[in-house]
């Protein structure tokens, strides 16, 4: 018998019919419990994160107790202390199939997460706790294709990739409950009626230091202006009915044509397919967020690939399945090939693949099966789907040379595409392509030079109205550039700071999120910071250099509790524009804060 640990209910689902393997339900403690069972095979959702990483003692430790780094892997906690009841119900029933078992299958989505949720649950739930007492299996679409290939080729977990998702969350622990906790207690102290807890984290307190700088709002009256003559001399050479302007200095009136010379090249314009981070560039009408959460949904349908890779790589089984569907749909020409893919030749990620639509995608998109946010993502793909494709670009471009009797030289007279033009796929706009008459050697070309004399005024924009509020998009693109998260989680920091109450809807910082972003630069939580660590999380690859990662987080921490110690009262009040220190009232653990200046008697909402 096989317990097979997939991540979602309705991945367990995919995988239990391409394994023809049924769908049952049990209660246990209470809680009823989707799963699928057949005569070899047991297929349980973990649904997400069943343990995770608590820090020993931290709850009712003081100030001059931090940092603690201890660390505890415990069944998951829903609020605050309290253990998750369906995490503990699930791990009950995977602990009792786990006993029927001979063989243990990891099958959780292909990333640092699932290797964590899966290696957790093996070591934790069912002691299995080295990689060589349960397999891995890896499939890019949960199509039932791609999982008979998977469950067919069982292999060992990807050491190199969940080293990396355990640091990660060890990281965000050990940092991120410590300074947390640290910045609650100091605020507390001044403000003990706020009851909601000053989040502080490895790659969201970056980000809100960096928004809090970009935001801006500026109304500025300023004329200025400028004046200056210039003359242009332009020399164009003349044949016939066409004209080309050329830039060289020439003397006579006429030149000899004594050559021509046709040049075809060849320009690569298929591109491969995309990452998660080319998904995000490219999809501008979804919010990161919202792009993220549609593939999620497509891909456990079976519809697309899993979305969060660094891979361009496509196997080209996988290319031959798409093109094959795709050109039922669309028509192209011959020229397009599997071969001319760059997917093809794009290095993968340790077998990940791109994110494309499947066969099975394709068609739901041509069937009108797809929602209208589905339909956005899928036309998008689409586009780059047959874009790698395309053939090269053939150029003929044709250059004339001239002579005036002393010297020659070389002028490019016209350019032509050759393919049809459905074959062109790189142009953003129409181009206009020069096909002049070309002449013959021992024609002339007449020189035409015209003097033109213009004064050239400026005047620059006297009224500015300036307001730089950053959107998801940008932030996501900012934290690509500066190397913070991953891939898989940037999109999620936005909504973080929202739920914080850090930044409004609008992306606006709150009072609150204005005082913490202070703090987090006075402490030095940088971006720089946080690139660094996730540089040497990108680094490692063995499990045993976990421990020595680990005691390099417990330094850093220990120097941001230190500088969160050092600060005075005065760098974590709120004050009102005139310097006076404000009274905060919370309504509610949820509510509102409001500050009230008792001097200038204003209020001011803090969140
Ligand atoms: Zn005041």
């Amino acid at each position: 018998m096989d317990l097979i640990i997939s991540e979602k209910e309705e991945a367990g689902r995919a995988i239990a019919s391409a394994l023809g393997v049924s769908e049952v339900s049990d209660e246990v403690n209470g809680r009823r419990i989707t799963y699928f069972r057949g005569s070899n095979i047991i297929i349980v959702p973990a649904k997400g994160h069943l343990y995770e990483p608590l820090i020993k003692k931290l709850t009712f430790a003081k100030l001059k107790d931090l940092p603690l780094t201890e660390i505890k892997w415990t069944v998951k906690r829903s609020e605050w202390v309290k253990i998750d009841k369906d995490a503990e119900a699930r791990i009950k029933l995977i602990k009792s199939l786990g006993e029927q078992s001979d063989q243990v299958v990891v099958a959780t989505d292909w990333d640092r997460e699932g290797e964590a949720i899966g290696y957790n649950i093996c070591r934790f739930g069912l002691g299995l706790s080295s990689l060589s007492d349960f397999k891995r299996m890896y499939f890019s679409a949960l199509t039932p294709k791609y999982i008979i290939q998977a469950y067919n080729n069982l292999r060992e977990m990807d050491e190199t990739l969940l080293v990396k998702g355990l640091a990660r969350s060890i990281a965000d622990s050990i940092i991120g409950l410590n300074i947390t906790k640290a910045l609650t207690l100091r605020f507390k102290q001044l403000y003990p009626e706020v009851r909601q807890a000053f989040s502080l984290g490895r790659v969201q307190s970056p980000l809100l230091a960096y928004i809090v700088g970009k935001v801006s709002a500026e109304f500025k009256v300023q004329s200025s202006y400028s004046e200056r003559e210039e003359v242009n001399v332009k020399t164009f050479l003349v044949y016939k009915d066409a004209s080309v302007e050329v830039y060289e200095e020439i003397e006579g009136e006429q030149l000899s044509v004594i050559n021509v010379e046709d040049v075809v090249d060849e320009v690569v314009q298929a591109i491969p397919l995309p990452n998660t981070d080319d998904m995000m560039e490219a999809v501008k009408e979804l919010s990161p967020d919202m792009l993220m959460k549609t593939m999620e949904q497509m891909y456990l349908k079976g519809w697309l690939t899993y979305p969060r890779t660094k891979s361009r790589w496509c196997p080209r089984e996988m290319l031959q399945d798409i093109y094959g569907e795709l050109v039922k749909y669309v028509e192209l020409t011959d020229s397009f090939k599997v071969d001319n893919s760059p997917s093809l030749r794009e290095a993968g990620e340790g077998g990940k693949t791109a994110i494309t639509l499947t066969p099975e995608g394709i068609k739901a998109y041509y069937a009108g099966e797809m929602s209208l946010v589905e339909r956005i993502v899928a036309a998008h793909v689409l586009e780059r789907m047959v874009k790698t494709f395309a053939p090269p670009l053939r150029r003929k471009i044709t250059y004339v040379v001239l002579s005036d009797g002393v010297g020659e030289f070389k002028v490019k007279w016209c350019e032509d595409i050759l393919n049809n033009p459905v074959e062109y796929v790189s142009a953003v706009v129409f181009e206009t392509f020069h096909v002049r008459e070309v002449p013959r050697v021992g024609d002339k070309v007449r020189v035409v030079k015209i003097k033109d004399k213009v004064k050239v005024k400026k005047i620059y924009q006297p009224y500015e109205l300036n307001i730089v509020i950053p959107t998801d998009h940008s932030l996501v693109e900012w934290m690509t550039y500066r190397g913070l998260g991953t891939e898989a989680t940037r999109h999620q920091f936005p909504v973080t700071l929202r739920t914080r109450n850090y930044i409004n809807t609008l992306n606006i910082p709150t009072m609150l999120g204005s005082k913490v972003a202070e703090i987090i630069e006075k402490i030095g939580l940088s971006a720089d910071l946080t690139a660094e660590m996730e540089s040497r999380i990108e680094e490692l690859g063995k499990l045993s250099e976990l421990e020595n990662f680990k005691s390099w987080i417990a330094d850093i921490t220990r120097k941001l509790v230190e500088n969160i110690r050092k600060l005075s009262d005065e760098d974590f009040m709120f004050k009102c524009p005139k310097g006076h220190h404000l009274q905060l009232r919370q309504y509610g653990i949820r509510g509102n804060i409001i500050g009230q200046c008792s001097t200038c008697a204003k209020k001011y909402i803090i969140t």
